[in-house]
């Protein structure tokens, strides 16, 4: 699985973070969306849909 992360609609609210801080962090200044873990293991699948369903600027794709 690849997560893709659309910066430009991305708000900066931060609950990718909360949910899987294994997988997203938050660039210094803009506070935008950075994937550390662009291509995680399938374990990670439940923490990836649920960082994807709760984000509010629906900046975040799953592709399989
Ligand atoms: S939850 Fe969505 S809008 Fe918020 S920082 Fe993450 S990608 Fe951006």
């Amino acid at each position: 699985m690849k997560i893709v992360a659309d910066t430009g609609k991305c708000v900066g609210a931060g609950q990718c973070v909360r949910t899987a801080p294994e997988l997203f962090d938050q660039a210094e200044g803009d506070g935008l969306v950075v994937v550390l873990n662009p291509e995680p293991e399938d374990a990670l699948l439940p923490a990836v849909g649920e960082a994807v369903d709760l984000c509010p600027g629906r900046a975040l794709s799953l592709l399989r």
